[in-house]
Order: structure tokens, then sequence, then C-alpha cells
């Protein structure tokens, strides 16, 4: 059964750990779609690691981790990854690299780098991986798939043909030095070498796996409202963090897809610029980042403090409708057991009318939260294992969520570890 975890909001809501913990029971996890841009961060036995790259599923030894085609693949992030779990004594995964992988080439970066300083104060905060750069060539069609480091002359030659075209943007838009064709072949051919033992046909693999009944996870990156046509347009990413683009992403049929488990989680955090709603600012908001996620919200790959909201059930029944989930994993709840009260954000105020449909990005950028406030618990309920051993009033905030989005949450996360988890 292929199943996928995806997220319903802004990123970051959880997903590595309902990732790493659902990979258990799972033979294969695959990533789909996005690059180094953004982080799982997942907390196991052997410590606590943050992924850019490797799919969650690094950690147990009866599963195989997939690169799928739909990746933004930066090599030496890859192998960075690999020796810095093995490093820490993790048993070396299981890999296989698509060979229709394409890969994030040193000057994707680059433009990514100059593209923020051109734009200045307009920036939209990328994390400067190259990941616009790399999906704009990909579909400008002068990307390079990894097949393509195993036939040196098309190689040269193609990087020949595509170097002219990113020197003129250098030289006249950016003002800066050009890149030189023979050191970029010798760094594909250092890519090759890195990457040939891994490479393999994956859809053809995925296929074999599925008529053999495997059990296959694929693991979203981000979230609904950060997807290029669905989400907050253009404060987006550049590939679909949607649960349907994992068929397209990974090579197998959509109608394998059986189950889409969509993370939400218990109050809001987003990072780079965009409209966002429920956003809450001060010493309110430096407390939630204090306290939130395990350790504080501060981006897994760029260290920057997250924006933080209240819940949103505008946003996250929109983002778990796009995704077509099935369950929805509801996390990090516990961190919210220091508040008396609890401001959800039920509607969006747009041009004088509350409307609980969420709006496209202009209507958005005027949008005022309609709050209601619920009572808090006041208690911590790490630990609780139950569902009904959760204080009254923290059930009484699930089921007010659950019924205002509209899905049914199946899991509750009350902590960080694998282990900490209520099924209901
Ligand atoms: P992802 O990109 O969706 O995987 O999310 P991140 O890894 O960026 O952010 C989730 C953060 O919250 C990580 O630091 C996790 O260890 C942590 N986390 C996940 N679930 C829970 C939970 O239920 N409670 C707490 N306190 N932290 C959690």
């Amino acid at each position: 059964m292929v199943k996928a975890v995806v997220g319903a909001n802004w990123g970051d809501e959880g997903k590595g750990k309902i990732t790493d913990m659902l990979s258990k029971e799972a033979d294969i996890i695959v990533r789909f779609q996005g690059g180094a841009n953004a982080g799982h961060t997942i907390v196991n036995d052997y410590g606590k690691f943050a992924l850019h790259t490797l799919p969650s599923g690094v950690f147990y030894d009866h599963t195989t981790s997939i690169i799928g085609n739909g990746v933004a693949l930066n090599i030496p992030v890859l192998f960075n990854e690999i020796k810095e779990i093995v490093d820490r004594d993790v048993p070396m995964p299981k890999i296989l690299v698509s060979d229709r992988a394409q890969l994030v080439m040193p000057y994707h970066i680059l433009f990514d780098e100059y593209e923020e300083e051109r734009l200045a104060g307009k920036s939209f905060g990328s994390t400067k991986s190259g990941i616009a750069p790399f999906y704009s060539d990909k579909y400008a069609k002068i990307g390079f798939q990894v097949n393509e480091l195993f036939d040196k002359e098309a190689l040269k030659e193609k990087l020949e043909r595509v170097v002219v075209q990113k020197n003129v943007m250098l030289e006249h838009l950016y003002h800066k030095p050009a890149l030189n064709v023979d050191e970029l072949f010798e760094t594909m051919m250092e890519y090759r070498d890195m990457v040939a033992p891994y490479v393999c046909d994956v859809s053809a693999f995925l296929y074999q796996a599925i008529k053999e009944d495997k059990n296959i996870l694929l693991e979203g990156q981000l979230g609904s409202l950060k997807d290029p046509d669905h989400g907050i347009y253009p404060m987006v990413t550049s590939s679909s963090t949607l649960a349907a683009y994992g068929a397209i992403g990974a090579g197998i049929p959509p109608y394998e897809i059986k189950k889409i488990v969509t993370v939400v989680k218990a109050y809001s955090s987003a990072v780079g610029a965009g409209a966002f709603v429920s956003e809450i600012f001060g010493e309110e908001a430096d407390e939630l980042r204090r306290r939130g996620g395990d350790g504080g919200e501060y981006g897994a790959t760029t260290g920057r403090p997250r924006r933080m909201g209240w819940f949103d059930c505008v946003a996250s029944k929109y983002g778990c409708r796009i995704q077509g989930t099935t369950d929805v994993a509801f996390t990090v709840l516990d961190v919210l057991g220091y508040l008396d009260e609890i401001p959800v954000c039920v509607g969006y105020e747009v041009d004088g009318e509350v409307t609980t449909d969420f709006p496209t990005t202009g209507k958005l950028e005027n949008a005022k939260p309609v709050l209601k406030i619920l009572p808090g618990w006041k208690s911590d309920i790490r630990g609780i294992t139950k569902y009904e051993d959760l204080p009254e009033n923290c059930r009484k905030y699930i089921e007010f969520i659950e019924e205002q989005i509209g899905f049914p949450i199946t899991m509750i996360s009350n902590g960080p570890g694998r282990n900490e988890i209520i099924f209901r």
C-alpha cells in the first residue's frame, strides 16, 4: 500500500516525526519533491537529526530510502548527510537515487543568492538553496538528469550550451564572475562518482514493489500553502507540495496512493514572506516560539526564527482538502499546555465579510482573523498514551478543530519522540 505524509500548512508541521514513526511499518520511503531548502527534525534512539535531503526513514535498517525524480538533488548535500548520520552510529541506510532526478548545479545556488540580493527588500525570503533556479531550468528544459552524468560527451556539449546562457545573465544582470565550463565539468564528474552506486530506475523499482504489496511511504516537504498552484503564490516553493504530485515525483500510478496523512500543527508557524492571517507578534509570539517544537521554532536549515500564529482553521481546512486528506496527524499539541486561553482563527474577514474559504493571494493580504477563544488545559500532556486520558479541555480543543477543518484527526502527537503518539 502507498501512503503519503504531507503538510497542510506552511511546512514545519512535524512531518519528519510522523514519517519516522510510520516508517516502522514501511518497506520503502520516497522523497518526491523539493530539495535541501527545508529540513525535517527527527528525534529517535540515535539522537536528534536535521535531515534536508534524505527521507525520514533512514533510521531503520529494514527500509529502503529513495530520492525520487521530482526532487531537486544536491549531491554534495546528500553525501554530507549520509556521512553525518553514519558518523553518529546510524547503520548505513539503503539508498536509491532516481536516474531521472535532476541535479542542483552549483550555479543554481549562486543565482538564488544573486537574485535575492538584487531584489533586496522585495525578496521572497529564499533559503538560497538554488531551488527556484533549479526548477526554472528543469521546466525550461536546460536541467541535468542524473543519467546524463554517464554520457561524458553529450554532457560536455550541453554544459557548454547552457553556460553561454548563464554567463549572459551573470555578466549583464548580476555583474558577477562568469562560469567556467571545464571547472563545472570536473565538478559534474565528481558528482557522477559519488552518485553512481545508488542510481536506479526508481519507477520500475516501485512498480515491482507495489506488485509485491510492499508498504511505501511518500514523504512530502513543506505544506499545502507553499504549493505553486494552490498555495500563496508567489510566496510559495517551486515544486508541488501536494500528495497528488507524489505519483509524478516518484513515478507511480496516482490510484495507488490509498492513504493521505496530512500533518497539521496545533498552532501556526511560517518562514519566509507572505500573508499569514493568524500571525501574532511581540512577547506573545516570542513565548510560543521559545516553547514551540522541540527546543524552539527556528528553521531546521537556516536557523531563522519562524513567524508564529494561532491555529488557523480556514487555512488548515483548505490545506487538508487540497491534499485529499484521509487522516489528520495533529502535532505539537503538548506545547500549548502553558496557555490559560487559546485563541483559534475560525474565519477571515475580507472586505467586511466573514468567510471560512481560503482566498486567493490578493484577498488574503487584506484578510483579518476572526478569533474564538478556547479554554486551555494548563498541564503537561506528554507521556499520555490514551485519548481518554487527555484533559477535557485538550480533547475539546482537538474536537473543535476537527469539526472546523472537516477531516478526521486519527493521530495526536504529544512530544517530539518516535513513540509520543496517541491513536484515536
Ligand atoms: P517538518 O519539516 O514538517 O518535519 O517539521 P520540522 O521538523 O521542521 O518541525 C517540527 C519540530 O517539532 C521538530 O523540532 C520536531 O522534533 C518537533 N515535533 C514534532 N512533533 C512534535 C510534538 O508532538 N511535540 C513537540 N513538542 N515537538 C514536536
